[in-house]
């Protein structure tokens, strides 16, 4: 229904790459609505639906699930989508871009997205910053133009990038300096992942929760055993794995400079941005992956590590405990003290 009307809309090869992306949890085993005697209530061995949002392909699959479950995810990424969107004009972020400097009032989820957006950008000194938009909107990494701005234009955005001069005020309201825009492709998804993850916690036998480069994964698998979470060789076309990790009631988040890019002249300019420069990081990682309960921070913090490189990523990943996976340029597979042991990381 919804979904096969979305699928035919974005086309098939589409569907196929979010099948991919589902990493080695098992066969997606997707089931459109297909047993219609089994009424929504009903609990499923396996119940899965593809879908397009956040700009993304998104794959739910439940296990011990019912489909009233799955439909209610959905109707939860379809909100969040109209909350989120920088390109739905009366989206809490777009409303906040044009406000002039005017404080805008916006949902309290919103809110508290951006509270903690500003820890990471100050815990990160800035590498993530969501005040970024204006030089995001320089690039096009998504539909072939290859756009990129003069070093004019670069050099005129970069004073508009400044996450402290956004305000957050008491009653849930936000205020950006005239000018200034704000972009949450680093951070939204992984708030959105916790809080579908969190609708069936404890309520199904398991969940693969594929959001792109963010997975969660729910419970266990119907054995007990818990599921392994591809991480993505950055150097394979096809998507293959470099590493397996073993989690349970978790999130692992990839950023990686492989994600969107394009090549001119030679140059690789990738989608993840150095606030200091306006330009794609230039950086000595292919890409960064966190695991961490919380998805919303495991993806800002990716995304930062990043900009920093490997050095100061380490640093940062340490100072802040969380558990990383670094993949070089090169190749070489760097991790956080414990990391090979604690998800019984399988190198391929
Ligand atoms: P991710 O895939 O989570 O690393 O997020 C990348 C997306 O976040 C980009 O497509 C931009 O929309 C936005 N972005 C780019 N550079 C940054 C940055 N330095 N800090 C925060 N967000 C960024
Ligand atoms: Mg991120």
């Amino acid at each position: 229904m919804m979904k096969w009307k979305m699928i035919a809309k974005r086309g098939l090869a589409l569907t196929l790459v979010g099948l991919m992306l589902t990493g080695v949890g098992g066969s997606p085993g997707m089931r459109f609505a297909s047993a219609q005697s089994v009424s929504g209530s009903q609990v499923q061995d396996r119940l899965s639906g593809v879908n397009f949002y956040f700009d993304t392909v998104v794959t739910l699959t439940l296990m011990g699930g019912t489909q009233d479950q799955l439909d209610a995810m959905w109707a939860a990424c379809a909100r969040y989508e109209a909350l989120l969107s920088k390109t739905i004009s009366t989206s809490d972020v777009a409303r906040i871009n044009k406000a002039n400097g005017q404080p805008v009032t916006v949902d309290p989820e919103t809110w508290e997205i951006l509270r903690q957006a500003k820890t990471v950008s100050d815990a990160s000194d800035h590498a993530f910053s969501m005040t970024i938009a204006p030089v995001v909107g320089m690039w096009d990494f998504v539909n072939g133009t290859h756009r990129m701005p003069t070093e004019e234009q670069r050099l005129a955005a970069l004073p508009l990038i400044d996450d402290d001069a956004l305000v957050l005020g008491e009653g849930d309201t936000v205020t950006l300096p005239a000018g200034m825009s704000i972009d949450l492709g680093g951070i939204a998804k992984g708030y959105i992942a916790d809080q579908i993850a969190a609708m069936v916690a404890g309520k199904v036998q398991g969940a693969i929760l594929n959001f792109g480069g963010n997975v969660y994964v729910v419970g266990a698998k119907a054995d007990g055993s818990a599921f392994r979470v591809g991480i993505q060789d950055p150097a394979s076309q096809l998507g293959a794995t470099k590493a397996i990790a073993t989690v349970r009631d978790a999130s692992v988040v990839t950023s990686g400079i492989y994600e969107r890019y394009f090549v001119e002249d030679g140059v690789w300019y990738h989608h993840i941005l150095d606030p200091k420069t306006g330009l794609p990081a230039d950086t000595d990682l292919a890409s960064a992956s966190i695991i961490h309960e919380s998805s919303m921070l495991a993806d800002a913090y990716a995304t930062a590590c990043i900009v920093l490189g490997s050095e100061k990523a380490l640093t940062l990943l340490s100072q802040q405990g969380l558990d990383a996976m670094l993949i070089t340029r090169e190749g070489t597979v760097l991790t956080t003290d414990g990391f090979e042991e604690k998800y019984q990381l399988q190198l391929n």
